[in-house]
């Protein structure tokens, strides 16, 4: 009740949510409270929650920020929702985002801009800005956000709240809407490294409905947050400190660094030598699996229909007109050319096999120290409409996205602030490595 009391005072200024779900969520606080009773509760039993609107929920609006699924109802539940209401965890709502999750400041939604609490005149971050709005502004305990290129880490650094993109594969994505299925990834946004602990002892997990996830035990998340990390070797790779990094937010990491050479790491500059072309290959991927992905929106099935349609092209046609944002037009259009008969080879092809070199840089500087650390972003939070190409927006992603590419996990840590506002400080690690990154984000905090 005290959350959503906030929610209904302060949501009108930040527009985080876009269904609150306030009757349920009494019905399944009510509901927790009885298993708490009966001796048999989930440690998280009648925590409340946010749910990023990506993730399908049965009787519950889904429109991953499009006008396309204003009028959505999934007929099931995402596997990440079901875990979460067996552990009698209490969902709040659903939160924005930007269109079908592509974006990095939360401006491309159907339903209006997030502002950060932070500051009203600066965007959250994207796409899961939503999330990190909400839990940044004590509207909810935790989130859950997806990250393809950084939409957990970005928004969570923008915002000051710690997110993790876990390894692709440690959570199913069965029931989150598709935007590029090699690279999707749901993970917890929350006010500590503990909480998102937590959360991942519930979602974490195989999934045979997702035949992508990985079939390896999962641990559990909380009980190494408290190891000393003396010995601990830190790379810092100096792709991620050179040229458009703000001053402010570069001192601001370097601090946080020290910190940790303070409780006995030791710290090495390594190199991630291809790092200058994930975005490029980036922007390739994406858009290539994002056109495939959407095709299904063809108002024959569900979503947006338009009317009066003449024939079957023009339903087609016009219901994609009207139902899809500029943005994911945008994507859609370099998706189809970079995939079409004659550019495969040198775009789609060619990007893959960059981002093996990627990923192959992670690797090799995972031979030589146990983590990275470097910024979550170039800058902090910029304000609303201050963006306007898209190009400047994709640069945005330079420190996240060659992490979704290798598949590596990653978190980003509240460190400190500039210009007023909040710094991210983002640690990476090997696959599989989310007990760790979460231990060493908690030394911090
Ligand atoms: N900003 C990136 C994009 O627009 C990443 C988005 C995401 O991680 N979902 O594609």
């Amino acid at each position: 009740a005290h959350y959503l009391q906030r929610i209904e005072r302060l949501d009108d200024k930040l527009n985080s949510f876009i269904s609150v779900t306030a009757e349920r969520a009494l019905n399944a606080a009510e509901a927790a409270d009885k298993a708490r009773a009966d001796g048999h509760a989930h440690a998280l039993a009648g925590i409340p929650l946010a749910l990023k609107d990506i993730f399908c929920t049965q009787s519950v609006k889904t429109s991953c920020g499009s006008k396309m699924l204003d009028n959505f109802v999934a007929p099931y539940d995402a596997t990440v929702v079901e875990k979460l209401e067996a552990a009698h965890t209490v969902s709040l709502g659903k939160t924005n985002m930007d269109e079908f999750a592509m974006g990095s400041s939360n401006e491309n939604s159907h339903y209006g801009p997030v502002k950060n609490p932070w500051d009203l005149k600066a965007v959250p971050g994207g796409s899961s800005g939503g999330s990190a709005a909400a839990v940044a502004a004590g509207l909810v305990p935790a989130a859950l956000g997806t990250d393809t290129g950084g939409s957990i880490r970005q928004p969570a650094a923008f915002c000051g709240i710690t997110g993790l993109k876990p390894t692709y594969g440690r959570v199913s994505r069965y029931g989150m809407i598709a935007y590029a299925s090699s690279l999707d990834q749901a993970g917890p946004m929350a006010r500590s490294a503990s909480d998102c602990a937590h959360l991942m002892n519930v979602i974490a997990g195989h999934d045979v409905r997702d035949s992508t996830s990985a079939a390896r035990g999962v641990p559990d998340y909380t009980e190494n947050l408290d190891a000393p990390l003396s010995g601990l070797k830190i790379g810092l790779p100096k792709e991620y400190f050179g040229d458009g990094l703000d001053a402010d937010v570069e001192r601001a990491v370097r601090e946080a660094v020290r910190v940790y050479e303070s409780l006995g790491a030791t710290v090495r500059e390594v190199s991630l030598p291809h790092t200058h072309y994930a975005i490029p290959a980036y922007y390739v991927i994406a858009p290539a699996e994002a056109s495939s992905n959407l095709s299904r929106f063809d108002g024959v099935r569900f979503g947006h229909r338009c009317e009066d349609p003449k024939d079957l092209i023009d339903l087609y046609t016009r219901t994609r007109q009207e139902g899809f944002g500029e943005e994911v037009k945008r994507r859609i259009l370099i998706g189809t050319h970079t995939l079409s008969e004659g550019f495969f080879d040198a775009y789609y092809i060619k990007a893959q096999k960059v981002r093996r070199l990627i990923r192959q840089d992670f690797l090799d500087a995972f031979e030589d120290v146990d983590v990275l650390m470097g910024p979550a972003a170039p800058t902090t939070a910029f304000n609303l409409g201050a963006k306007k190409d898209p190009v400047s927006m994709y640069l945005q992603d330079i420190y996240t996205i060659a992490v979704n590419l290798a598949g590596i996990p990653g978190i980003s840590v509240p460190a400190g602030f500039a210009h007023g506002r909040p710094v991210g400080l983002q640690i990476l690690g090997t696959h599989f490595a989310e007990a760790q990154l979460l231990n060493v984000a908690h030394q911090f905090q």
